[in-house]
């Protein structure tokens, strides 16, 4: 007998998947790798470590699949809307549980398994959503939530005895104290922080996230950007961002692409690295340049101030001197 269990890089999930292993099922662990996952910080495992390290502590096989731009588009227009944030949470477990249904199929497994813990999370952990999740992931009665099954409808693993209801958990909100015992009793030697979870549960994420939604058109490496930086809405078609040390200033170099314009002050002016996307103008590049003085350590004490830029790929460089924008006008594009 075999099920999929979905592992998103929290804890829940992978103790649902544990929990499962222990009574004699053998496991395949599947993790959709979502692009809104925070970035990396030192001394914090990522989602990708996270989840190799689980499927070591485990003893399962682990599999990762991408979830493409497709996954964009549902963020954009989610049928069942947004959380408090701009987080489609009821969809987003659709969209997994279909590539789980996909998987369950070439693997031959019997049921796929969640680690979805009744009333622990408001949009999407309710009953109600549960339906909502089961019926359009197409796998009806092949979920096994085993964390609250006790609590839940009987599904089709408990009616067929795949699955004795009795072995099953009946947890419900958001303790947090069962959790760590099970953890301990299955082995998982560390885990994520409960907040440190998907961005689109983050206020500023969600800010900037819509702002690119209405702005349109946009790609997974526009997603990757909005994790750096502060950034500013330009004009309907153009945006600027602005890094804040030395690391955030080689990210967003590393992610400008072919048509982007970086901005940087000479090399007697500490300053910023700043990417401009969009459609981009005589009267946007004065603009670029007049915030990436703004941003220089000593902006106002060199005035003007030279500002190198250059547009890629063409690594050749122009000059614009320029005195630093107005702090009214930075607040006023400040996403
Ligand atoms: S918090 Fe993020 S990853 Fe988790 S279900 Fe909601 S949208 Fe998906």
């Amino acid at each position: 007998m075999k099920a999929i269990a979905l592992i998103s890089g929290g804890l829940d999930s992978s103790l649902a998947a544990g929990f499962i292993k222990r009574l004699g099922i053998e496991v395949v662990g599947l993790h959709c790798h979502i692009p809104f996952y925070p970035r990396p910080k030192k001394q914090v495992l990522s989602a990708q470590e996270y989840v190799r390290r689980i499927g070591t502590d485990l003893d399962i096989e682990m599999k990762t699949v991408d979830p493409g731009e497709d996954f964009l588009e549902m963020v954009k227009n989610p049928k069942f809307g947004y959380g408090s944030n701009i987080n489609p949470c009821i969809d987003c477990r659709i969209f997994m549980l279909r590539k789980a249904a996909v998987l369950m199929e070439m693997e031959g497994a019997r049921f796929v398994v969640t680690g979805e813990v009744l009333h622990q999370r408001g949009m999407s952990q309710h009953r109600e959503a549960f339906q909502n999740i089961d019926k359009e992931s197409g796998l009806e009665g092949f979920i096994v939530r085993p964390l609250s099954a006790k609590l839940l409808p009987q599904t089709i693993p408990e009616k067929e005895k795949w699955l004795d209801r009795d072995d099953l958990l009946g947890w419900s909100g958001r303790t947090r104290k069962p959790q760590i015992r099970l953890a301990e009793e299955l082995g998982i030697r560390e885990y994520p922080n409960p907040a440190g979870g998907c961005l689109l549960t983050d206020v500023g994420f969600s800010r900037r996230m819509k702002d690119l939604i209405v702005a349109g058109g946009f790609r997974m490496d526009d997603v990757e950007l909005l994790k750096w930086g502060r950034h500013f809405r330009v004009s309907p078609q153009a945006k600027l961002v602005v890094g804040r040390d030395r690391m955030e200033n080689e990210q967003i170099a590393g992610l400008a692409r072919e048509g982007d314009y970086l901005f940087m002050p000479i090399e007697e002016a500490a300053g910023p690295t700043v990417l401009g996307r969009g459609e981009i103008n005589g009267r946007f590049i004065e603009l670029a340049c007049k915030l990436t003085c703004f941003y220089c350590d000593n902006s106002g004490t060199i005035n003007p101030m030279d500002i190198v830029y250059m547009r890629l790929p063409d690594l050749r460089e122009f000059r614009l001197a320029v005195s630093p924008l107005d702090s009214r006008e930075v607040g006023r594009m400040r996403l």
